[in-house]
């Protein structure tokens, strides 16, 4: 299995791409889909300490689906939950547009 930054290199990456292609106004099923798929995903993320401690961040901060910004705000702020804990940067969430949908400016 990879390690745990490559796995999670890759995972943020398919998390933040789905957000980005999330609609600005979704539909109750496409809502309902992606709490289901944010909740299995919690479970089954194959670095179980990683999971453990998603899954307390899902608890405390319920996973917001109502469009697109805000689930992509939200995610963005549990990203940064695990960049507190490993002490990397937290990354501006004002950017994250520019960094998973649109692309930088410069
Ligand atoms: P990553 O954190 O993987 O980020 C990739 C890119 O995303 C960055 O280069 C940056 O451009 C962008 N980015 C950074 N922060 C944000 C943000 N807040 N919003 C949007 N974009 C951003 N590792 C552990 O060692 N222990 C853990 O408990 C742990 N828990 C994890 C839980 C989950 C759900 C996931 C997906 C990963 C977890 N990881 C954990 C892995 C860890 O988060 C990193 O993926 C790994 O350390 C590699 O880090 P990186 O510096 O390459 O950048």
């Amino acid at each position: 299995p990879p390690d745990v930054e490559t796995l999670g290199r890759s995972t943020w990456t398919l998390l933040h791409s789905i957000a980005a292609s999330y609609p600005e106004t979704p539909s109750r099923t496409q809502q309902s889909d992606l709490l289901s798929f944010v909740g299995l995903f919690s479970k089954l993320y194959p670095c179980w300490v990683c999971a453990e401690d998603f899954q307390g961040y899902m608890a405390r901060q319920k996973p917001q689906v109502s469009s697109r910004d805000e689930f992509s705000q939200w995610l963005c702020r549990a990203h940064n939950d695990v960049n507190r804990k490993l002490g990397k940067p937290e990354f501006d969430c004002s950017r994250w547009d520019e960094r998973w949908r649109t692309g930088w400016k410069d």
